[in-house]
């Protein structure tokens, strides 16, 4: 038995809402607390509140709900150690493992099997001096980059990145996603058809579900 204790915000059964995955049944782990204060964050709720919970009881939660697909997400999930043991619990019961990291966090310790969805923070979100740029190296050909756009200066700021670090060659998706509320997906669209840019398009799945206020989805 594991003794590490994790600060857990929730766990809950959803739909996933991003990435490749997205349409999937997937139980969520949010992780308490980020070292991070992007401009458009949606879930600051995760930077406090929780509780303590040892990784048995998360991982026989998780259990549970009888699903194949799990995401350890935040807040920032890497700034606790306990999160290695947990995600290898939870591969050794045999499920998928997605990880959502800020990409301000190592991901290199990160074991193989674990599918890494990792942010590359555009100007926009206040935090893009943060960016880890030796986590690229540790990426492959599972893992997806995701970029979040609030403007067209982040959308140019993520062309030439994409471009400059040839994104597209070194993951399974480069991920392009409008702040909610804030940009038009139909503008962000255009530019991406426009630059003929290797990236997909993604909107948050669950907020066009159940809205964007609606916590535990
Ligand atoms: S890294 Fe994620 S949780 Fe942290 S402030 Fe940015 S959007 Fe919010």
């Amino acid at each position: 038995m594991k003794s590490e204790r994790l600060h857990i915000n929730e766990i809950f059964y959803s739909i996933q809402g991003e990435s490749t995955h997205a349409g999937r049944p997937c139980v969520f782990v949010r992780l308490t607390g980020c070292n991070l204060r992007c401009k458009w964050c949606d879930t600051e709720y995760a930077f406090y509140d929780g509780r303590r919970m040892s990784i048995a009881e998360v991982a026989e939660i998780v259990v549970n709900y009888r699903c194949d697909l799990v995401e350890v997400t935040g807040g920032e999930p890497l700034l606790q150690e306990g999160v290695y043991p947990l995600m290898g619990t939870l591969l050794d019961t045999g499920k998928t493992v997605m990880i959502e990291t800020s990409g301000a966090s190592d991901v290199s310790k990160l074991d193989a099997r674990i599918i890494k969805i990792m942010d590359l923070k555009c100007p926009g979100s206040g935090e893009c001096e943060r960016n880890l740029w030796s986590n690229l190296e540790h990426l492959g050909a599972r893992d997806e980059i995701k970029l979040v756009i609030a403007d067209r200066a982040d959308y140019e700021w993520a062309r030439d990145t994409i471009r400059a670090r040839e994104l597209a060659a070194r993951v399974n998706a480069v991920l392009l996603s409008p702040v909610h509320g804030q940009l038009d997906p139909a503008l962000l669209a255009a530019w991406i058809l426009e630059d003929r840019l290797p990236a997909r398009m993604q909107l948050q799945m669950h907020k066009q579900i159940w809205g964007a206020d609606t916590r535990g989805v």
